[in-house]
């Protein structure tokens, strides 16, 4: 089973393959596939949010159903464009028409554009197109939450409702009006959605359908393990802080990727010159000064070659001697803040652990080794 996921060009690329990696680590027969970026076109439609109650709730459409939100300094009475359920499941259409799209694949628009219901997400009659809205979940989860686990969660649980119901009145008649943490809640004060990440239940109700539904069983699997990393993930970012415990960090394959074990196997995306700074920083915990790189030339080049993909002998030299050269050193600090900005974005302030910090006269990762563990 294939679901196409279309990103409209406003929805940050790199919180697109985020989400995207997000889904991919959990396994099972559902195969997501990402999509060129599509531009919008303009649209002659306006949400007037009176105030922040108005924000923060979702409309029924005609047919009924419901979901709305929003933070940052936002100033009530407000205005924007927005674009009509109608329009956004059209963008779907096209682009299956465009790419040839069989019409057992499912196809989602993730975006950054507002609904005319405010809903978080929604699917079309078909039951194969949805849109999910990716920006404003800032005023939902405090503390910067890293987007891609509620945009996650989202399709995880717009995929399982269509597989739950023949169709939209169906999804309507089934929904809960009070949250229960059930992932049917419909959350028309869209705060409720917090709830509903953090329990990642199915209460007895929906069970019940489910198991009627005959489903298949590796589909449900894969969705619930979706939902159930994304709520250790949001545990664990509340926990951490409070217990003081770090996550532990596996750097796993040939490629040497970087995962999060306790946050639901979060992988942290670095890029090739990120990661050998940061695989050399690893492996020396004593620290390094900015003038020694130098020293290091040897092991930095090995990563470097190891990791790029468009490596000849002279672009790894090229890179590593621009690396090492102290003169331009600023290059390498905007490399450890990009480095940071990943981890804090994944641990909130917890990040400042993974990062490469400068203590002293010398740059060190500080988070105890003993919670780093290297595998083939
Ligand atoms: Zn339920």
């Amino acid at each position: 089973m294939k679901v196409h996921l279309i990103r409209s060009e406003g929805f940050d690329i790199e919180d697109f393959n985020n989400v995207f990696n997000l889904l991919k680590t959990t396994k099972g027969p559902i195969e997501f596939v990402p999509s060129e970026p599509i531009v919008l076109p303009e649209s002659d439609n306006f949400i007037h949010y009176e105030d922040l109650k108005s924000f923060e709730k979702k409309h029924m459409p005609e047919w009924s159903m419901v979901h709305s939100y929003m933070p940052e300094e936002r100033v009530f009475p407000m205005t924007k464009p927005v674009f009509t359920w109608e329009q956004l499941f059209q963008i779907c259409q096209d682009f299956r028409s465009a790419n040839n799209i069989p019409d057992t694949d499912y196809v989602m628009l993730l975006t950054e554009q507002a609904n005319d219901l405010n809903w978080f997400g929604a699917i079309d009659e078909s039951m194969k197109n949805y849109f999910i809205h990716t920006a404003d979940w800032d005023h939902y989860f405090q503390n910067n939450v890293d987007v891609r686990f509620p945009i996650a969660y989202e399709i995880a649980v717009w995929l399982l409702r269509s597989m739950m119901f023949r169709n939209r009145i169906e999804i309507i008649d089934n929904i809960h009006e009070n949250a229960q943490g059930c992932m049917m809640d419909f959350c028309q004060n869209k705060k409720d959605i917090t709830i509903k990440m953090r329990t990642a239940d199915v209460c007895p109700s929906c069970t019940e359908l489910i198991t009627n539904r005959d489903i298949r069983k590796n589909y449900l699997k894969q969705l619930f393990d979706t939902m159930e990393s994304i709520r250790k993930n949001l545990l664990f970012r509340q926990r951490s802080v409070l217990l003081n415990e770090p996550s532990s960090m596996q750097i796993r394959g040939y490629r040497k990727d970087i995962y999060l074990r306790d946050l639901g196997d979060l992988q942290i995306n670095l890029n090739p010159k990120e990661k050998t700074l940061y695989l050399l920083y690893l492996n020396h915990p004593e620290g390094i000064n900015l003038s020694c790189l130098i020293d290091h030339k040897e092991e930095l080049t090995a990563y470097y070659s190891m990791l790029t993909v468009s490596g000849s002998t002279e672009r790894v030299e090229s890179v590593i001697n621009k690396m090492i050269d102290y003169r331009q050193a600023v290059d390498v600090s905007i490399q450890f803040s990009k480095i940071k900005n990943k981890f804090t974005t994944a641990l909130g302030e917890f990040g400042n652990q993974y990062a490469i910090e400068k203590v002293g006269d010398k740059h060190k990762i500080v988070l105890n080794r003993e919670l780093v563990q290297i595998v083939d």
